[in-house]
Formats: structure tokens, sequence, C-alpha cells
């Protein structure tokens, strides 16, 4: 692998390197085709078989049932604050939120335009550096659905397990760690993320939706923002994001291949014991930005003593071939985000540019 950094950049972000190199082999003439999966109409039967064993192979992934809806859109995990809002909170025009960071604010805006916002729990007040607690959630009886962010990229923190929602849908901003781990699709309404943290290249979002909640999209939707739309045209009513969704059959491929999701969440977890570890026996050298019991699998996030410092093992570890580290503005202090797709050898390498960090600073 020539010249290859290690890319800790929070999104998009690091892929597979064997999904890289195979989307290489194929990109100038997909398998002998004599044409870029880029150029081909998205009617070919050539790229009708990439999107439908795409599909097939997440149903694999996440054992998604035939009451879900698989689809795969435009307009990032932002569109879906909208899409989810317009299309599933009527008729009742009420629903919880939960709010756990930049993201789930931007989401609560959006449902603000249409109808009720309750927020059922917030950790607004230390900032998001907790997840609220179950008890502490302050439940709507009869709300359209509950909306949760699973993992909040910008503050490093996680849900553990999902709320328990008893007969309201559930529905989640996953953009930050679809597939990291095994999850019971069933809990869930509806389950939306963008591509470009653990999926492929940015361009689409996935939508899962359990069909039954189809029926509450209003006719007066525009076609576009109403998810019949594309439920029933298997993603096709315009031209999809092809060469992103292909990107995506790859990873898929390259998850089955490699044990699903519970051997991706081993992995996962192991990753970030090491970094995390190495955070916690630095004899407060470095100091984790999030409550020790939420902290995020996928988004690493760290203070030192003082700006300046941070600034300089910013600027060494850059130099040094370590991409990305820079924290959210909001947050300050670094972040490493460590998707599926980032090698361990990767995290090794930078807890031990830590320890050296350490011992000169
Ligand atoms: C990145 C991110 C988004 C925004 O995704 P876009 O695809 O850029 O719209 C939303 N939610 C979460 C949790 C994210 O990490």
């Amino acid at each position: 692998m020539e010249n290859r950094i290690y890319n800790f950049s929070a999104g998009p972000c690091t892929l597979p390197n064997e999904v890289m190199l195979e989307a290489q082999k194929d990109f100038y003439s997909y398998k002998g085709q004599g044409l870029s999966v880029m150029e081909m109409s998205h009617r070919s039967k050539t790229y009708d078989e990439i999107i439908v064993s795409a599909e097939k192979d997440l149903r694999t992934l996440l054992n998604i049932s035939d009451d879900y809806s698989v689809m795969f859109l435009q307009g990032g995990a932002t569109l879906q604050f909208s899409m989810v809002a317009l299309n599933l909170m009527p008729p009742n025009n009420k629903a919880d939120y939960i709010n756990t960071g930049a993201w789930s604010k931007k989401a609560i805006t959006e449902a603000k335009r249409v109808g009720e916002v309750n927020i059922a729990a917030t950790s607004e007040g230390k900032n998001f550096n907790y997840i609220p607690k179950q008890d502490a959630f302050n439940l709507t009886p009869g709300a359209s659905y509950v909306h949760y962010t699973s993992n909040n990229t910008i503050f490093g923190t996680g849900f553990k397990t999902e709320p328990e929602v008893g007969d309201v849908p559930l529905v989640c901003d996953a953009s930050s760690d679809i597939l990291s781990k095994p999850i019971d699709v069933n809990k869930y309404g509806l389950i939306y993320a963008g591509a470009q943290k653990n999926m492929g290249p940015a361009g689409a979002v996935l939508v899962i939706v359990k069909k039954s909640l189809l029926e509450r999209s209003p006719n007066e939707l525009h076609t576009y923002l109403n998810y019949n739309t594309h439920a029933s045209k298997g993603s096709m009513y315009n031209t999809p994001p092809t060469y992103t969704i292909y990107i995506m059959g790859l990873v898929y491929k390259w998850l089955l291949r490699n044990g699903g999701l519970d051997a991706m969440q081993k992995v996962n977890e192991a990753k970030a014991k090491l970094l995390y570890d190495a955070i916690d026996n630095s004899d407060g050298y470095y100091k984790g930005a999030a409550a020790i019991e939420d902290r995020s699998l996928m988004n690493v996030t760290f203070n030192l003593a003082n700006e300046e410092l941070e600034k300089k093992i910013i600027a060494e570890a850059t130099a040094k071939g370590f991409s990305g580290l820079k924290g959210h503005r909001s947050v300050g202090g670094l972040r490493a985000s460590i998707y599926n797709a980032f090698p361990t050898t990767g995290v090794e390498a930078l807890v031990k540019f830590m320890t050296d960090f350490k011992s000169n600073n």
C-alpha cells in the first residue's frame, strides 16, 4: 500500500483497503464489460444486479425482515431530519426527541416545522458529554415516534442499548455507528444513516423503514419527499447515486466475508479499548471528553491540559501521517474516528505516538 496515511476523519472517512482495490480494478471497465459503473445506465441489467445485491447483502448483515423496506436515497442524513418528520409525524403531529448532540438538534429543528416536538431528554446542560438514562426520559403517550441519535459523532458518546419506548415507533439516526455491531431491526420503526461514515463514500443515505409506517405519509407531500415513492420503485424513482451504492455493496460483501457484524463488534471494541486505555492510563495527561459509561466505540474524543498542547500534538501527528485528529470546534481537543474500516494497526500506531508525545512534552 503506497502512501496511505492513517485517516481518522469523522466522515467521509477511511474505506476498507480491499474494497478500494477491488473498485480500482473494475473502475475503468467493470468486470470486462467495457464501461465503468459510473457510466452505465441505472436501468441496465448489470446495475440492477449491483443495487439488488447491495440490498440483499445488507438485509443479510442486519437480518432485516420483509416487514421492512430498504431505500438508498440522496440528501444525506440531513434530508432525513425533514423526511422523517414529514412522513411519520402525521396524523398526530407530535413526536418525542432525545437530544444528545448537534445532529439531534438539527433533527429537532426540522421536526418543529412539521409538528409539536417534546424533548424527552437532553444532555445539553453538560455540553452533551453523556447519554441521558432511561429513567430520565419523559415520553409522551401517543407520540408519533421517538427519535434518537445512536452515536454522537461530534461529542463521542453512544447509546449502549436502544431507548425503551413501548409501542411507539423508534426512529434512529444511526449515521455514525450503523453496521458497527449487530442490532435488532425489529425494535425500530425507522433507521437512517448517511453512507459516508461506515458504509461508503458520500452521496447516499440508507433508510430502513417498517412498511406499516408508510401508510402515514400524507398524499399532498412532494413526490420526492414521500417514502412511498422510493419504496415502491426500489430506490429507482430517479437516478440514484449509482457509484456510491456500488461501493456500499462492496463494503457489505467485505463485512460478510469478515464474519459479519458480530465479528465487527469484537474488532471495534478491541480498537476502542486500546485508545481509551491509553487515555485512562496516562495519569491525566490525556482526558476523555465523554462520560466513561457512554463512550462511543466509533469517535474517541479527548483533551490535553491546554489548547497550546493540543495544537502541538495535532501538528506533530499530522506530520507523522495521522490525519483528521482535530476535534470538532464545539468540543475542542482531539477526536479519533475509528470506524469499521479503520485498521487496528493505525490505532496501535496512534497509541505509541501518544505515549511518545507524553514523554517528550
Ligand atoms: C454526519 C452525520 C449526519 C449528517 O450527515 P449528512 O449525510 O452529511 O447529511 C447526521 N447525523 C449524524 C449522527 C452524523 O454523524
